[in-house]
């Protein structure tokens, strides 16, 4: 028995959750979701018509027990999960409605879809272009080396999600075309690359979310990593949003003691494991089974960090963030970043303005106590780094975002403070122009000489 299995855990999983068998339903089982019987005929064709854009797959414990249907429409986690009529230009939107409503043939709806996809800007920062790594002058398709320290790896398993966010990022990887998707199932090339690359400290797990692999499989790509001539790799992150889609990954699924005795043995071996959680709201911490997930996983001695953007219809209040801070606090996760909605999908429904997302995170810290005040942000993954917005200030006669590279493609651009001139409709970096009239930022030349190829830095 693992350490942390020290509570029954089938008796006690019948007392945590009415749902311990995972049913899925996708864009083409909406007419079987029970509560939506509750909306209007129109809503629920509306929600027909983006998800034949959009990625949408839910299952049951998200919802009967995370959504609170006398709230919906606006219901948070309503909200991140089912599609929304706004998510389309409404020309898009018209397109799609009027090809459905003539009973058109799938072929046509998919050739559709895929060219409204095409307009949604589905590979933002130049992920794919630019972040590719290389093994023996062959690219590593399923990897990442945007930062010196840190291999992103996109295991082959676990390229969907329990369930899906409606702002996600990576819609494009779920939307079934298959040059749009990061996958590797070569654990030894990954192993490889990384026994190579001694400056890289950090191996971040990522997705879709990769705990919706099976144990066997986590195991190997993990186990292996515990190796002698990987002693230069300290960290292993996992990114994941089970803990709100689907905390039985960790309590009654099959192999959750397995998953369990694996964290323990690559912490009691050295590692630091990370697990890094998306949480958009408390709502999503209040049920007993996750609860009880977060008991489980951080009796591993992983540590749980807690990430998310601010996307409007969500959480774009910071009372919002206060309560989810000070609950994940109290229970023992750490606040790790605070993000900005991503130039892509659905924006033109999630994206806040810059200022106001600063307004956010600088109010939601005032309202937590020094151990909540962890959490960096609010940040941008732009494409030559991750910048993050440190204030909104006046200088020199000119009202000025204040900027720093938390990551840089350059390591030595890190921490250096850059100003923008304040715009209140800018909603990402590319909005941005530098301040005090110059043409350029610090950094966009070597940026430029990198995009084209011309230098070292472009592998990280
Ligand atoms: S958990 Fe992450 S990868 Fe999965 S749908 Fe949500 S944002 Fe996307």
């Amino acid at each position: 028995m693992s350490s942390a299995t020290q509570i029954p855990v089938k008796q006690l999983g019948e007392e945590l959750t009415k749902h311990t068998r995972f049913q899925v339903y996708t864009h083409r089982h909406l007419d079987k979701i029970k509560p939506l019987q509750k909306l209007s005929a129109e809503q629920r064709f509306e929600m027909e018509v983006v998800s034949n854009v959009l990625p949408f797959r839910v299952n049951d414990y998200v919802i009967n027990e995370l959504i609170n249907w006398d709230n919906v429409p606006n219901d948070p986690v309503f909200q991140l999960t089912f599609p929304q009529r706004g998510m389309l230009e409404p020309a898009d939107y018209d397109r799609m409605a009027a090809l459905l409503k003539s009973d058109a043939e799938r072929k046509e709806i998919n050739a559709l879809a895929k060219e409204i996809q095409a307009g949604l800007n589905p590979h933002p920062a130049g992920q794919q272009e630019m972040n590719v790594p290389m093994l023996a002058n062959e690219p590593l398709d399923g990897m990442q080396h945007k930062y010196r320290e840190t291999v992103l790896f996109f295991p082959s398993q676990g390229q969907v999600c329990h369930s899906y966010c409606t702002f996600c990022f990576r819609w494009a990887q779920f939307v079934g075309d298959k040059d749009l998707r990061f996958a590797s199932n070569e654990a030894e090339k990954l192993h490889a690359y990384l026994a190579k690359h001694k400056e890289v400290t950090d191996l971040l797990l990522t997705g879709g979310d990769p705990m919706v692999m099976k144990t066997r499989h986590l195991e190997n790509y993990l186990e292996p990593l515990l190796a002698p001539e990987l002693e230069h790799l300290q960290t292993i992150r996992i990114g994941t949003k089970s803990l709100t889609f689907w905390p039985q990954r960790f309590v009654t699924d099959d192999d959750a003691d397995e998953l369990l005795a694996l964290f323990t043995k690559l912490v009691k071996n050295g590692k630091h494991l990370a697990f890094m959680a998306h949480f958009n709201h408390w709502q999503e911490m209040e049920t007993p089974i996750v609860r009880e997930a977060i008991r489980r996983i951080r009796s591993t001695g992983a540590v749980i960090r807690t990430q998310a953007p601010v996307v409007q219809h969500i959480n774009d209040d910071p009372a919002v963030w206060v309560r989810m801070w000070r609950t994940q606090v109290r229970l023992g996760l750490v606040p790790y970043y605070m993000f900005v909605e991503r130039d892509t999908g659905a924006k033109r429904y999630f994206e806040v303005p810059l200022a106001r997302t600063y307004e956010i995170y600088r109010q939601a810290m005032q309202g937590v106590s020094g151990l909540g005040r962890t959490a960096r942000g609010p940040s941008m993954s732009a494409g030559p780094g991750k910048v993050e917005i440190q204030g909104i200030t006046e200088l020199q006669g000119e009202k000025v975002f204040v900027l720093r590279f938390i990551q840089g493609r350059n390591p030595n651009w890190v921490q250096a403070p850059f100003f923008a001139k304040y715009d209140p409709n800018a909603t990402w970096f590319d909005d941005l122009v530098p301040a005090f009239g110059e043409e350029k930022f610090f950094f966009t030349d070597e940026y430029e000489a990198m995009c084209a190829g011309n230098t070292e830095e472009a592998i990280y």
